[in-house]
């Protein structure tokens, strides 16, 4: 495959590069062709962010971490596109956080779960669960494929960390009792709305500051975690994330003329 070079100047190239990281996943059979384009839905609401990671997203993604530290049986899901974006940082939260990962692909394939262990291992993970050679157990609430899960993973967690879900998953294990931790750009996703936590921001950015707040939590008191979870309130989260958006559509529709010159000139709007 050829690979291509993107001047460092290029307004785009960050998320060009991570579509990169998408399609060589593509390549290497972890992602599956729907990934692709759920990868394309995240982007355009990423640019209606602006491409960073805010404040709102920084609040959830510690609450999040908190969450994680103080659960008894914490677990975090793997799908083809988390593996092809953030392989080493997943493995990293994994073992801050005493959260076993756990494979879980709504279309799957031997050879797409074959690759996304090998890239899991590679990136540095001990153990994962989900795999073929695994017992498994069933979510009674799902039909697809997804309502397997690994006993000793999902099946027995209390907190599970589900990045770029599909909606009726979220619902199935919000039906079961788990307390449920999402990364998703979309705030009206069905995922978004039915989390516990919702951290609206691009995975490529936010897992690298999850493994950092795991480091900087790892030794706060467990009552002050504990107070952090329980302050949180993803309703207002999601609805600050919308208002964000909307307010910089706001300001950008007011503002053409000198974001053309910006574009033209080629730096960032
Ligand atoms: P739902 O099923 O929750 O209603 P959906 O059907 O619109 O959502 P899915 O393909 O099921 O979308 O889920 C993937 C989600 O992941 C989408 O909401 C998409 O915006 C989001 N997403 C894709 N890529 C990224 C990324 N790199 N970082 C964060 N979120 C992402
Ligand atoms: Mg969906």
């Amino acid at each position: 495959m050829v690979k291509i070079e993107i001047p460092d100047n290029h307004p785009r190239k960050v998320s060009l590069e991570t579509r990169e990281k998408i399609i060589e996943g593509h390549t290497r059979h972890e992602v599956a062709t729907a990934g692709l384009l759920a990868h394309g839905r995240g982007e355009a609401f990423d640019y209606l962010i602006g491409e960073k990671t805010n404040d709102i997203a920084r609040q959830a993604a510690m609450v999040a971490v908190a969450a994680m530290l103080t659960a008894n049986h914490p677990v975090i899901s793997v799908n083809g596109n988390v593996c092809a974006l953030v392989p080493e940082e997943t493995v990293q939260l994994s073992e801050l956080t005493g959260a076993p990962l756990e494979i879980n692909l709504f279309y799957y394939r031997k050879e797409r779960e074959d690759a996304i262990l090998g890239a899991l291992r590679s990136a540095g993970a001990k153990e994962v669960l989900g795999t073929h050679d695994r017992p498994s157990e069933t979510i009674p609430e799902l039909k697809s494929n997804r309502r397997k899960v690994d006993p000793d993973g999902i099946g027995s967690a209390d907190v599970v960390l589900v990045p770029l879900e599909d909606g009726d998953r979220t619902e199935a294990l919000k039906a079961i009792g788990k307390y449920v931790i999402t990364i998703d750009l979309n705030p009206m996703s069905r995922t978004a709305v039915y989390a516990d936590v919702t951290i609206v921001d691009n995975i490529v950015r936010c897992m690298s500051l999850m493994v950092e707040y795991a480091r900087e939590l790892k030794d706060t008191p467990r009552d002050e975690l504990l107070k952090m979870v329980e302050n949180f309130d993803n309703e207002q989260n999601l609805a600050d994330s919308m208002e964000l958006m909307r307010t910089r559509l706001g300001e950008l529709s007011q503002d053409i003329g000198p974001l053309r010159q910006k574009r033209q000139s080629g730096a960032e709007a």
